[in-house]
C-alpha cells in the first residue's frame, strides 16, 4: 500500500536511525548506538564507515558539499561549505568524505566572538560532531551538526554547555531515581519551543532600513487599529500566508522536523508555529532550523518573516514559549503518577524545580536578557522581569497543605496517602492557565514563557538544566543509604522544606500587575528589569561555583559568556542609534522639508491671487519646529553614541547605552513620529504601520 505524501517526505532529508541500521554493517550501527546513547566514544575506524555511508546517502539525494554546523555565540548558526570532490592524477574526481572530517572540523574561528577567550587561549577552534543530533540535508549540502571549542577545549558556543548541563541533570536525576528502585537507561530533558513571529509584504520590508538593519521598527506613529479587536489570534489564516506556512511545513517535514501547529497570534500580521516536543538538545537544533526556513521561506512568498522580540510598538511582541520536562525511558517524570509512590517521586521533581528555581532566578532572568527582549518583559505583554513559579489551583493547594502540615510520620499502613490527595486526577484537568506567569506548571511540564523570538534555547536550559542537576544532587546526596519507611519519611520530608524554603518564588495572582511588583519586592525576589541589570550575576563567586560543580561551564567560559552577552548588547544598541540616525539625516528630513516646501509654496502661491492659507501656514509653522526637533534629537543621539562608544568597560558601556542612549533614542522617535501625523501619506519616506501591519 502506497503511503500518503507525508508520511512519504517526513525525515527523507535526515541521516534517520532507520537509514543508519539500513546502511551500516549491523557492528558499525551497534559501535555507533553505544557512542550515540551512552557517549561511549567514538574509533576512527567507525568514524570512516559512518562517514562513507552518509556520503553514500547524502550524494543520492544530490548533495553536493558537506558543512559543520554549529552555533556560535551570537545564538544563530554558522555553516562553512566544503564540497566532496577530491581530484586525482587522471584529470578526473572522486567524491570522498572521511571519518576525520565527519569528526573535527576546523574553521577560521577568528571572526566568531569569544568574549576574549581565544585572545587568552589559543587563535583557533575546532567543531566537533554531536552524533546525538542526526545529519541533515540543506540546500545540496550534507549538514553535520557540531559543538565549537577552542584548542584547549573552552566552549566557543551555545551547544557545548547545553550538552554538558545534559549530563549533569542526567547524572543526579539517575541517582534520584535509583532511590525509588527505577534504573532508567537515558534521562533526558524534553522541550518544546513555541515560535511566534510576524510577516510583513518584502516591499515594505526592503523600504525599512531600520527592518533591514535592525529587525524592528526604530520609527511608526500608532496604527489607527492594533490588536484591539482581539480578531486575528486564532483567526482564518489568510491565503498569502497559508501558502507560506504549508511550505514551511512541508520544508521542515523533509528535514524530520516535528512541526504540529500553526496558528494566527494576538498582534496583527503575527503568527506561530510549535513542534511536537522533543529531547532537549535536538529540539533547539530543530528550533534554529525552523527559524532559518522561516526567513527563507518568506522571500519565496513576498513576504519577509521578523523573528525580531519587539518589531513593532504598539502591538504586542514575540516570544518563544521553552516547554520543559524530564523524561526516564520514555516516561514523563513531571507528569504526577497513578500510584503513591510515584506520586512521591513526582513531588520530588516538583520541588527540585522549584528549588532550582528560586535559588538561580538571576542565571534564569540573565539567560533570556537581550535588547532585544527588553522590549517585552515588563511590557505588560510578556512576563514580567521577575520570575515567579505558577503551579494552577490544585497544585497549590497541594503544595500548601504540604508546606504548612505539621510533619507527621508516614506508617506503613498509611502509605496510600502520603497525607497528598491523589494527583492524577485532579492535576489532569490542569485547565486554568495563567498567561501571566513567567514559568508555569501546565500539567506534565513547564513552560518558560521568559524566552524571546529569535534567542537560542540553550542559554536558558543551560541554568534550567543545571539547577535541577543541584537540587537532584542534594537530595540524592541526604537520601543515599535509606530504605523503607524511612527513606519515604525522609524523602517527604525533603520535600516538604524545600517546598517551604522557596515558598515565595510561587505565584498564582496576575504577574502583569503592580502589585505583584510590590510584593515580589517584599518577598526579595530580584527584579532585573534590563539587560545590564541581569548580566552581572552571570560572573558572582557563587554562580561560577555553581556551573564549575556540575563542569558544565568555568570561570574562563563564564566570563568570555558573559563579555560576549554584554558586547552584544552595546553593539545592537551602537546599530540601532546609527540607523536612527541615518534614517532621520537621509529619509524623514529631507520628506519634511519637501512637504513644508511644498505648503510654503501653496501659501506664496494663494498670497498672490489674495487667498489667505492659514491651515497650511500653521501647518508650516509646526513642520518648521518639527524638523528642528528632528535635526537636533538626532544629533543629540549622536554625539551620546559617539560617547558611549568610547567606553571600555563592557558592563560601564552596556549601562551607559541604557541610561543615556536610549532615552535619547526615544527623544527622536517621539520628534519624528510626531512629524508622520501631519504630514502627507505621499511624502512620507517609508511604509507606516497602517500600510505594513494588515496587509499580509
Ligand atoms: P499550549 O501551551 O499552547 O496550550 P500544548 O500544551 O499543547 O500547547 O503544547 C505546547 C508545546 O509543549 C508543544 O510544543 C508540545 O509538544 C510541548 N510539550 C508537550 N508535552 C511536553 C513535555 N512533556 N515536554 C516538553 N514539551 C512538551
Ligand atoms: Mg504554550
Amino acid at each position: 500500500m502506497g503511503k500518503d505524501r507525508v508520511s512519504q517526505e517526513y525525515g527523507s532529508l535526515l541521516f534517520t536511525d532507520a537509514v543508519m541500521q539500513e546502511r551500516l554493517p549491523k557492528p558499525t550501527y551497534k559501535e555507533l548506538r553505544q557512542v550515540i546513547d551512552d557517549g561511549k566514544p567514538l574509533d576512527l575506524d567507525i568514524a570512516n564507515e559512518v562517514a562513507h555511508a552518509m556520503k553514500e546517502w547524502a550524494l543520492e539525494k544530490g548533495a553536493t558539499h558537506f558543512a559543520h554546523w554549529f552555533q556560535p555565540l551570537t545564538g544563530i548558526t554558522s555553516e562553512k561549505h566544503d564540497s566532496f570532490l577530491t581530484p586525482i592524477n587522471d584529470g578526473t574526481i572522486l567524491m570522498s568524505f572521511s571519518g576525520k572530517e565527519l569528526v573535527q572540523g576546523e574553521p577560521d574561528a577568528s571572526s566568531f566572538p569569544s568574549g576574549g577567550l581565544r585572545a587568552t587561549f589559543e587563535a583557533r577552534g575546532y567543531t566537533a560532531w554531536d552524533p546525538t543530533s542526526p545529519a541533515f540535508i540543506k540546500d545540496e549540502v550534507l549538514c553535520i551538526p557540531t559543538a565549537f571549542v577552542s584548542y584547549t577545549g573552552e566552549a566557543l558556543d551555545k551547544k557545548t554547555p547545553l550538552l554538558r548541563s545534559q549530563v549533569a541533570l542526567e547524572t543526579q536525576a539517575k541517582r534520584v531515581l535509583a532511590l525509588f528502585g527505577r534504573k532508567p537507561k537515558r534521562v533526558f530533558t524534553t522541550i518544546g519551543p513555541e515560535q511566534e513571529y510576524f510577516l510583513v509584504r518584502e516591499e515594505d520590508y526592503e523600504r525599512r532600513p531600520d527592518l533591514i538593519y535592525c529587525g524592528r521598527t526604530l520609527f511608526g506613529c500608532e496604527p489607527v487599529k492594533g490588536q484591539e479587536l482581539e480578531e486575528h489570534y486564532f483567526g482564518a489564516i489568510r491565503p498569502t500566508v497559508n501558502d507560506f506556512m504549508k511550505e514551511v511545513d512541508d520544508e521542515l517535514w523533509k528535514l524530520g522536523v516535528p512541526v504540529k501547529t500553526k496558528h494566527n497570534e494576538v498582534a496583527p500580521s503575527q503568527h506561530e508555529l510549535a513542534p511536537i516536543f522533543e529531547q532537549g538538545s535536538l529540539a533547539i537544533d530543530d528550533n534554529l532550523l525552523t527559524m532559518e526556513k522561516l526567513k527563507l521561506m518568506a522571500t519565496r512568498h513576498g513576504l519577509a518573516c521578523l523573528e525580531h522580540e519587539k518589531p513593532f510598538e504598539y502591538v504586542n511582541g514575540s516570544g518563544k514559549h521553552n516547554n520543559w520536562s524530564i523524561c526516564a525511558d520514555g516516561k514523563n517524570l513531571l507528569e504526577p503518577g497513578a500510584v503513591p509512590s510515584e506520586n512521591l517521586q513526582f513531588l520530588v521533581f516538583l520541588a527540585a524545580l522549584v528549588a532550582a528555581v528560586d535559588e538561580h532566578a538571576d542565571l534564569l532572568r540573565a539567560s533570556v536578557a537581550s535588547a532585544g527582549n527588553d522590549h517585552r518583559l515588563g511590557a505588560n505583554e510578556a512576563p514580567p522581569a521577575i520570575i515567579s513559579v505558577f503551579l494552577g489551583d490544585q497544585l497549590h493547594t497541594i503544595v500548601e497543605a504540604l508546606i504548612n502540615k505539621e510533619e507527621p510520620e508516614v506508617h506503613e499502613a498509611e502509605r496510600m496517602d502520603l497525607g497528598v490527595p491523589a494527583l492524577p486526577d485532579l492535576l489532569r484537568d490542569s485547565t486554568d492557565r495563567n498567561r501571566t506567569s513567567p514559568f508555569a506548571f501546565t500539567g506534565n511540564k513547564f513552560e518558560f514563557r521568559m524566552c524571546g523570538s529569535q534567542q537560542n534555547l540553550s542559554d536558558p536550559n543551560v541554568v534550567l538544566n543545571t539547577a535541577v542537576a543541584e537540587q537532584c544532587d542534594r537530595f540524592a546526596t541526604k537520601l543515599e543509604g535509606k530504605t523503607g519507611d524511612e527513606f519515604t519519611n525522609l524523602a517527604l520530608r525533603w520535600v516538604r522544606h524545600t517546598l517551604r524554603d522557596h515558598q515565595r518564588v510561587l505565584f498564582e495572582g496576575n504577574g502583569y500587575s503592580e502589585e505583584w511588583e510590590v510584593e515580589a519586592e517584599r518577598r526579595g525576589l530580584p527584579n532585573l528589569k534590563t539587560t545590564p541589570d541581569a548580566l552581572p550575576c552571570m560572573v558572582k563567586p557563587e554562580n561560577v561555583a555553581f556551573y564549575e560543580r556540575y563542569h558544565v561551564l568555568d570561570a574562563a567560559e563564564i566570563h568570555a559568556r558573559y563579555v560576549s552577552k554584554a558586547e552584544q548588547y552595546a553593539k545592537l544598541l551602537n546599530i540601532e542609534a546609527n540607523t536612527m540616525v541615518y534614517m532621520a539625516r537621509h529619509l524623514y528630513l529631507p520628506a519634511l522639508s519637501e512637504y513644508s516646501g511644498d505648503l510654503a509654496s501653496t501659501v506664496a502661491t494663494k498670497a498672490e491671487i489674495g487667498i489667505e492659507a492659514p491651515v497650511e501656514k500653521g501647518l508650516v509653522r509646526v513642520l518648521t519646529d518639527g524638523i528642528a526637533a528632528v535635526h537636533d534629537s538626532a544629533d543629540e543621539l549622536e554625539r551620546l553614541n559617539a560617547a558611549t562608544q568610547l567606553l571600555d568597560d563592557p558592563q560601564e558601556q552596556c549601562d551607559a547605552y541604557r541610561d543615556t542612549v536610549l532615552p535619547a533614542m526615544d527623544v527622536l522617535r517621539t520628534a519624528v513620529d510626531g512629524m508622520e501625523k501631519v504630514c502627507g501619506a505621499d511624502y512620507w519616506p517609508v511604509p507606516s504601520y497602517n500600510e505594513m501591519l494588515f496587509w499580509v
